[in-house]
């Protein structure tokens, strides 16, 4: 369903016209809030209001963005990057943020979901090698290899990395 407008459009409920208004909002994403301005539509005769899947999208996102750079945020793509360059799996890398669920890894990758501040840094803190090792121990993850100076263009990943 994308009613992307309903500007003008019919209310059934009362004869009216739905007219686009913006109002602003507070928006709670992972504990963590933004103010954003969003479009909505009012029937200008009772005033009933009606909000489309886009309108809310928008916001969503508009509101994911200011925390994002409010809090400094790894970016959807600088996660699923730190992840392979450390040559990891998805299910690995879920391991070493404490058991985080793969879905939820897989969502931050592509920003479905908005990780916290705590996620964030368990994330960054993979950046060092000696936590990462330590880490790696608690969970049970084989590291691969230090990667050499080779390092791979964009494209898949090994997902399984064979130790020397
Ligand atoms: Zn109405």
């Amino acid at each position: 369903m994308s009613l992307t407008t309903l500007d003008g459009s019919l209310h059934r409920g009362c004869g009216g016209r739905y007219a686009l208004q913006t109002e602003s909002v507070t928006m709670r994403i992972s504990g963590m809030a933004a103010d954003v301005s969003r479009e909505f539509y009012r029937c200008e005769k009772c005033a009933h209001e009606n909000r489309t899947i886009d309108q809310r999208d928008l916001a969503e996102k508009s509101a994911t963005e200011q925390i994002r750079a409010a809090h400094a945020l790894l970016a959807p793509k600088a996660i699923r990057q730190l992840r392979e360059s450390l040559g990891l799996t998805i299910p690995q890398f879920a391991d070493l943020c404490y058991g985080t669920p793969k879905g939820i890894v897989e969502g931050w990758e592509k920003g479905r979901y908005l990780q916290n501040r705590e996620a964030d840094a368990l994330i960054r803190g993979l950046l060092d090698r000696e936590t990462l090792e330590k880490r790696a121990a608690k969970a049970g993850v084989t590291l691969p290899a230090l990667p050499d100076a080779v390092v791979e263009p964009a494209g898949e990943p090994a997902h399984d990395p064979v130790p020397a």
